[in-house]
C-alpha cells in the first residue's frame, strides 16, 4: 500500500491517538474548572475499534503512535488498549500522561507493550501545583516519574508548558532536575487553544527567552522519539537533557509528520486546523476498510502547510480532545 503523504509531500507516519477527552486535572491554560462538553462514553471508540484504525494506519505507513487524551490513564480499559496496540510491532509506541495515576500502572503499561511515557508537569512546587492543575497532587506525579524510570518506560520525558508569571521562575529548577535525574525535560510554549481565557500575549513567553533562562547549555544526543524539539543539556554534564518546543514560532511545520485521531474517531490533520473527518460512522457501518482508507488519505491531503495558531485559534476546540 502506498505510504501516506499530504499535499506538500510530507510523509505522515505519526499518529496521536486520544483515547478519552476526559481529564482528572483542570490545568488553567487547558480546561475550564467546570470542564468541557465531554463526549458521551458510547461515542468513544472501543479498544477493538481503536486497534482496527491503528492497523489501518500501519498499512498506510504509520510507525509511531502516541496514546494521549484528555488523560489516557482515567480510561478504565487503558491497559486493554495499550496491550492491543503493543502487539502490533510499532517502531515507537508512547503515552502522554499528567502522571497522577501513573505510579501503580507504570509496570503494567510496560508489560502491555508500551515503550515510553511523556509526563506533563509544570511546577515542582506542591502549592503551585494545586493552583495550576487545580486537582491532583505533586507527590503522586513525582512517584509516577520514579515508577516509569523503574519500569524502564524510557526515555522518560517531562513536558513543561511555560508561561510568564505561571512558572517561568522555575525554569532553573527544571534544568536542575535534568541535571540530577535521567529525565528529558522539554519546555513548551503556551498556545492559544481552547476558551480558558488564560492565553494572553503578556503570558506568552517565546522560546528564546525560555532558553536564555536555562543558563549555559551544551550540545547533546537527542533522546529516542525526538520530534519537533531541539535538544541541549546543562553545561558541565547532566543525566538528562533539555528540549525546546517552539510550538507557536512554528519552527517545525515543514517537517510535521503527524495526524490526530480524537477519542470519538475524528481524524484531524493539524492541531491548528478546523478540518477533520468522522471515521466512527463508516467504521461502525461495516468491516470494509477501503472506505476508511480513502477518507484517511483525503484528510491527509487536507493538511495545511503550517498551523495558524498565532493568528487564528480554533476557539471551540480544547486541547483535551486533540491530545496536545
Ligand atoms: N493528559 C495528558 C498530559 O497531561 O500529557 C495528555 C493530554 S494534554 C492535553 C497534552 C499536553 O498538552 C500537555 O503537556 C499539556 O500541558 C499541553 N497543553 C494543553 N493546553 C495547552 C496550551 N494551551 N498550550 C500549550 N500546551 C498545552
Amino acid at each position: 500500500m502506498e505510504a501516506l503523504r499530504d499535499g506538500f509531500g510530507r510523509r505522515l507516519d505519526y499518529l496521536r491517538l486520544s483515547i478519552t477527552d476526559r481529564c482528572n486535572l483542570r490545568c488553567v491554560y487547558c480546561l475550564p474548572l467546570s470542564g468541557a462538553s465531554f463526549a458521551s462514553p458510547e461515542d468513544a471508540l472501543s479498544p477493538a475499534e481503536i486497534e482496527r484504525l491503528v492497523r489501518l494506519a500501519q498499512r498506510l505507513g504509520v510507525t509511531k503512535v502516541r496514546v494521549t487524551g484528555g488523560e489516557p490513564l482515567v480510561r478504565r480499559d487503558v491497559l486493554e488498549v495499550v496491550s492491543r496496540l503493543g502487539r502490533l510491532g510499532l517502531r515507537d509506541f508512547s503515552l502522554s500522561t499528567n502522571g497522577v495515576l501513573l505510579a501503580p500502572l507504570a509496570a503494567k503499561l510496560k508489560d502491555a507493550g508500551l515503550h515510553r511515557v511523556n509526563v506533563s508537569l509544570d511546577t515542582l512546587d506542591p502549592a503551585r501545583f494545586l493552583r495550576v492543575a487545580r486537582f491532583g497532587e505533586l507527590p503522586a506525579v513525582l512517584e509516577g516519574l520514579r515508577a516509569a524510570l523503574a519500569a524502564g518506560l524510557s526515555p522518560v520525558k517531562v513536558n513543561v508548558v511555560v508561561g510568564r508569571g505561571l512558572n517561568d521562575d522555575e525554569i532553573p529548577a527544571f534544568v536542575d532536575l535534568a541535571r540530577r535525574r535521567p529525565l528529558h525535560v522539554r519546555f513548551i510554549e503556551l498556545m492559544p487553544i481552547g476558551e480558558t481565557g488564560f492565553f494572553t500575549p503578556e503570558r506568552w513567553l517565546p522560546m528564546p527567552a525560555i532558553r536564555a533562562a536555562c543558563g549555559p547549555l551544551e550540545p547533546c544526543v537527542a533522546p529516542v522519539g525526538s520530534g519537533p524539539a531541539r535538544y541541549l543539556r546543562p553545561a558541565g554534564g547532566a543525566r538528562g537533557t533539555l528540549g525546546f518546543i517552539g510550538a507557536m514560532s512554528c519552527s517545525f511545520c515543514a517537517d510535521c509528520n503527524r495526524m490526530r485521531l480524537t477519542s470519538t474517531g475524528r481524524l484531524v490533520p493539524c492541531l491548528g486546523s478546523e478540518k477533520g473527518t468522522d471515521l466512527r460512522k463508516p467504521l461502525r457501518a461495516g468491516p470494509d476498510d477501503a472506505v476508511l482508507e480513502a477518507l484517511w488519505r483525503r484528510t491527509a491531503a487536507d493538511k495545511p502547510e503550517r498551523h495558524e495558531l498565532a493568528t487564528s485559534s480554533p476557539r471551540e476546540r480544547f486541547m483535551c480532545s486533540l491530545g496536545g
